[in-house]
């Protein structure tokens, strides 16, 4: 699950970490209040997606040479100017893809004096299974760009959970950064605190991009990334509650409702498996055939009829859909129950797609007697290959 720039912010100031102080801000009024409330003399007002790369991005419908979605200003009124252009437009970054994604939130930030610009990233190493960290002098950049050109300019290490963050850990990020003295004590106890809050909070990573040496030699966490392990969300009710659903697919909402593991994707043909290996397998059949998946789906083993009926609404619901593909090879998960959960419902919401059917495995021959028996148009297919070849057909027209 992932939160915005100014949450990750006040999560980690509970921390201790130090941050430029700001407001967010849902309208041009409230953007106002918090500059006034700032007091300048520079203020930032940043875009709050669930995306990076927002200095660098690109409005929809204000032309190339308009500022990005992180503009310095230096006064109340042009801090009203940028809010109004800013709020409820579309902003395209290199990590939201071409659709881009609307800015219904600003964060109101005092602007810092920049000396230098670092990056640094904590995540989950799941090889050693230890907190990784990521370190570079090149901050402000793209950190995959930096790890193709100049990989010597990263530096990352470990931290054995079972002993946590010792002042070796500290003097290995300084020398990174070329950090001494006072700088140095800061960089050591700034490394304690993140490390603190990812563990606390079960982040699955966080990164802050840039982290910053001010003018006066401070280090500040200037921007901050932070994603957190979905598994361990039930332990973190005040995490779940910065959730901003606006950011997330409506589609994958209602899957997580029903514990679905579901994934909305580009393509035509929706698909409802059991098990992630052959729900994996099957989108790539699909692509073989020359069509393309309209999402992963994994029922999962237990699956219930409830959990079956949810899961095929959130499939019809997709108005990219073109046809369905029901692969299930019977397992724990049985055939019968999900053919009973198909067959509701289509009786709820209708079928005005090519389905086909393939079951496989405990009470199959059950399961196809249902399908059979309920009256639906269904194609019914003998093995993977055979179910995606004739979705693929029926959608293009050829069945
Ligand atoms: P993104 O990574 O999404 O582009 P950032 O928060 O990193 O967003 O902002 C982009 C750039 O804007 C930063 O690299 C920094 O140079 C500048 N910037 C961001 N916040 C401030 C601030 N409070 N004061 C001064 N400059 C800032
Ligand atoms: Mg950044």
């Amino acid at each position: 699950m992932n939160i915005h720039e100014h949450q990750a912010k006040a999560v980690l100031s509970e921390f201790g970490v130090a941050v430029p102080r700001g407001y967010p801000a849902f309208s041009v009024d409230e953007a106002v209040k918090a500059a006034e409330q700032l007091g300048g003399p520079v203020f930032v007002v940043k875009s709050q997606i669930h995306a990076g790369g927002r200095g660098k991005g690109r409005f929809e419908g204000l032309g190339p040479d308009a500022k990005g979605g992180v503009r310095v200003v230096k006064s109340v009124d042009d801090v009203r100017t940028n809010a109004q252009e800013m709020l409820g437009r579309v902003l395209v970054t290199h990590q939201t893809g071409p659709k881009g994604k609307q800015v219904n939130r600003l964060y109101i930030e005092e602007g810092a004096a920049i000396a230098k610009e670092f990056y640094l990233s904590l995540l989950v190493d799941r090889e050693t299974s230890w907190v990784s960290v990521v370190a570079s002098t090149e901050g402000g950049m793209d950190i995959e760009t930096v790890a193709h050109d100049t990989p010597e300019k990263i530096v990352t290490f470990g931290i054995d959970p079972a002993t946590g963050v010792w002042p070796f850990h500290g003097r290995t990020l300084s020398k990174a950064l070329g950090l001494s003295g006072d700088l140095a004590k800061q960089a050591a106890r700034l490394l304690g605190q993140l490390y603190t809050a990812f563990v606390a909070k079960d982040m699955a990573m966080l990164e802050v991009n840039p982290l910053i040496v001010t003018a006066d030699d401070q280090l500040r966490v200037l921007d901050a990334k932070v994603s957190f392990d979905s598994n361990a969300l039930y332990r973190h009710p005040e995490v779940v509650a910065l959730r901003d659903e606006s950011e997330e697919d409506p589609k994958e909402i209602e899957a997580s409702k029903f514990d679905l593991s579901y994934i909305a994707l580009d393509g035509e043909i929706g698909c409802m498996v059991n098990g992630a290996g052959l729900a994996m397998a099957t989108m790539d059949i699909i692509k073989l055939y020359g069509a393309e998946p309209a999402n992963f789906l994994d029922v999962g083993g237990g699956a219930d009829e409830a959990k079956v009926t949810a899961a095929f609404k959130i499939i019809m619901a997709d108005p990219n859909v073109k046809g369905i593909l029901v692969n299930i090879f019977g397992g724990i998960a049985r055939c019968d129950i999900l053919a009973n959960g198909v067959v509701n419902a289509v009786k709820q919401v209708g079928l005005t797609v090519p389905l086909v059917v393939r079951l496989e495995g405990t009470n199959a021959e059950l399961g196809k007697k249902i399908i059979n028996e309920s009256g639906l148009n269904v194609i019914a297919a003998n093995d993977l290959s055979d179910g995606a070849e004739k979705i693929v057909k029926a959608v293009r027209g050829l069945a």
